[in-house]
């Protein structure tokens, strides 16, 4: 991911970055180029543009044009813009000491049941008592798939029935929590291939039951700026807190990933980085941002 991109800027801010000292017109054209190159990598237009806007204002700022080592500067402004737009300092789900439940949301496919399972593999290793509920009714097998993944992680996983009322499920947790002491909970919840009415109302009943402290979108890489449109739209009915970004280890072009946390206003928290449970990594907007710039 964010090869094609990642290449272009290089190209362009290796011919400024040798600049001692540069012009308006120059800054200007590298400008247009790395807007160029941000829309190219569907990057959305208002982050695309906002990108720009802010480092050419720096850059004025700054009075680079024309001062030695203006290249240098112009460069830097670009990498520090990168993480601004990435989400500056990495930030992770709030964990109180008990009594955690988190909501996995999002559509079918994005990886919502392999992302509960990382969540699982990676907070038990920091040595959370974690359960799982099984809250996918809409989808066949995920019920099952996320059992799979409890047992191999080793956590217990608690099962919504079909149809089951939440307030049943609030009462069955309940339940279970009284013999079982377990910190943090991990609901994976209800997805769709397309966002519609029922799903939204099923997902806000259960969300009013269950009151998760925490309410985690997965969406799709690879989706692109459709990612962020069905980020929207559930952010109006279930109140979301961060997003997990899945398939970055895909040839996605990046910009669902560059524009995620200026269009949604929330933090991207973890990475999917493989199919495998290991493949979860808390999303760190330096390394990102190096990472694109090689
Ligand atoms: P759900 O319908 O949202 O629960 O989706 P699943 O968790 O079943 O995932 C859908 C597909 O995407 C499965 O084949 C997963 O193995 C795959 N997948 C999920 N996350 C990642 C990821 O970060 N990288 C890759 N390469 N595949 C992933």
């Amino acid at each position: 991911m964010f090869e094609a991109l990642g290449n272009k800027l290089q190209d362009i801010l290796d011919r400024v970055g040798r600049e001692s000292k540069l012009t308006d017109a120059q800054v200007k054209t590298a400008m247009r180029e790395i807007r160029m190159a941000l829309l190219e990598a569907d990057v959305n237009f208002n982050v695309a543009k906002d990108f720009v806007a802010k480092v050419s204002e720096k850059a004025v700022g700054q009075e680079v044009t024309g001062s030695l080592n203006a290249g240098q500067t112009v460069v830097k402004l670009v990498h520090d813009e990168l993480i601004e737009t990435l989400g500056g300092e990495s930030k992770q789900p709030t964990l109180k000491t008990d009594g955690n439940v988190w909501f996995m949301v999002g559509l079918q496919g994005a990886g919502k049941t392999t992302s509960t399972g990382k969540l699982a593999a990676f907070y038990k290793s920091k040595g959370r008592r974690v359960l799982l509920v099984a809250a996918d009714t809409q989808r066949p097998a995920a019920r099952d798939q996320l059992e799979v993944l409890a047992k191999q992680v080793g956590v217990p996983v608690l099962k919504v029935a079909d149809g089951e009322a939440p307030q049943e499920t609030r009462r069955r947790l309940d339940e279970y929590l009284r013999t079982d002491y377990r910190d943090l909970v991990i609901v994976d919840t209800a997805g769709r291939l397309q966002i519609d009415e029922a799903l939204m109302d099923q997902l806000a009943d259960l969300q009013t039951e269950l009151a998760p402290s925490e309410t985690l979108l997965v969406v799709d890489a690879m989706t692109g700026q459709e990612a962020l449109n069905v980020a929207r739209v559930f952010d109006e009915r279930v109140k979301l807190s961060g997003l997990i970004i899945t398939k970055m280890d895909g040839d996605a072009r990046g910009g669902a990933a560059l524009s995620a946390r200026s269009v949604t206003g929330h933090p991207i928290y973890f990475a999917g980085t493989s199919e495998k449970l290991t493949g979860l990594e808390p999303f760190y907007p330096d390394r990102v941002a190096g990472r694109i710039l090689g």
